[in-house]
């Protein structure tokens, strides 16, 4: 998919709400996507790096976004529903969701994996994603056609030694994805995900320390992916889960 090239108007109109939009790959897909027409809702926890990418992206020419400050570790439904209430009253729909927030906890032994850590993990790339996925869903479908897309990783798709955690929380996206993906055949509703592969980010050498960073794709580089399943092209792709970079 690196090889698709966006029309500079792709997004031109559209509402995105991009999740971890302050750092790493969601934040190049915020200013990415602004980039190429859409109105951005900057999701994270961390408001100076959420500022700083809004900074960017008016800096940039790009269309006003907008903030919403919130750690998905302690979020609930209700902040959920708030949520999508305030986007209807402010925008009427939302034509993109991009789930891109993660962490990816401590490598360790699967019979070394702590209640609190497991619960945590879970907390944010699971719950969060599921329980904000279901209260956006009726401001998606007031969009003509609305694209959801998924973060997933290779381990998502095969197990690997010492990543249980994180692993196991990529499965169930990638089977979120799935269901969703079945539910909503010849809807104006698509769920897909994305894997990006080895990028250039704080979670990547977190995971890598020993790694040159150098070696690795930035997230400018691996944006054609992200442009393709939010625009309109992809308006028939559904229930895939798509690889950034070769394998
Ligand atoms: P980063 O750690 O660089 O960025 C993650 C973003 O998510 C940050 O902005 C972070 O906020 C935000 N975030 C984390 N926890 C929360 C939370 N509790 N509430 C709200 N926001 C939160 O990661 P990447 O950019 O590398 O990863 C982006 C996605 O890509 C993830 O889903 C990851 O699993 C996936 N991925 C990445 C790969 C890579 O090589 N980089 C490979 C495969 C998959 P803050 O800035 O405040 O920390």
């Amino acid at each position: 998919m690196n090889a698709y090239h966006a029309p500079e108007n792709l997004l031109a109109g559209k509402i995105i709400l991009i999740t971890g939009a302050g750092d790493g790959i969601g934040a190049e897909a915020a200013r990415c996507y602004a980039k190429h027409g859409a109105t951005c809702i900057l999701l994270g926890r961390t408001v100076s790096k959420l500022e700083k990418v809004y900074d960017d992206i008016v800096a940039a020419g790009g269309s006003e976004p907008a903030i919403v400050p919130l750690d998905l570790k302690g979020a609930t439904v209700s902040h959920y529903q708030q949520m999508a209430q305030t986007i209807l009253d402010q925008f009427g729909r939302l034509d993109g969701l991009l789930h891109n927030a993660s962490v990816l906890g401590h490598l360790s032994a699967f019979k070394d994996i702590g209640e609190d850590e497991w619960r945590d993990v879970m907390q944010i790339n699971v719950n969060g994603t599921i329980f904000m996925t279901q209260a956006l869903i009726p401001v998606l479908e007031k969009a003509p056609h609305a694209s959801v897309v998924f973060t997933t990783s290779s381990v998502g798709r095969k197990g690997r030694a010492f990543w249980g955690t994180y692993a196991v929380s990529k499965f169930a996206t990638e089977g979120a994805m799935q269901t969703l993906a079945d539910e909503y055949q010849n809807k104006s509703l698509r769920f897909n995900c994305i894997n990006p592969g080895g990028t250039r980010t704080n979670m990547r050498a977190q995971a890598f320390p020993a790694e040159d960073p150098a070696t690795l794709k930035t997230p400018a580089e691996i944006m054609p992916t992200y442009l393709y399943l939010m625009g309109d092209e992809s308006i028939d792709v559904n229930g895939e889960s798509l690889d950034c970079q070769p394998k």
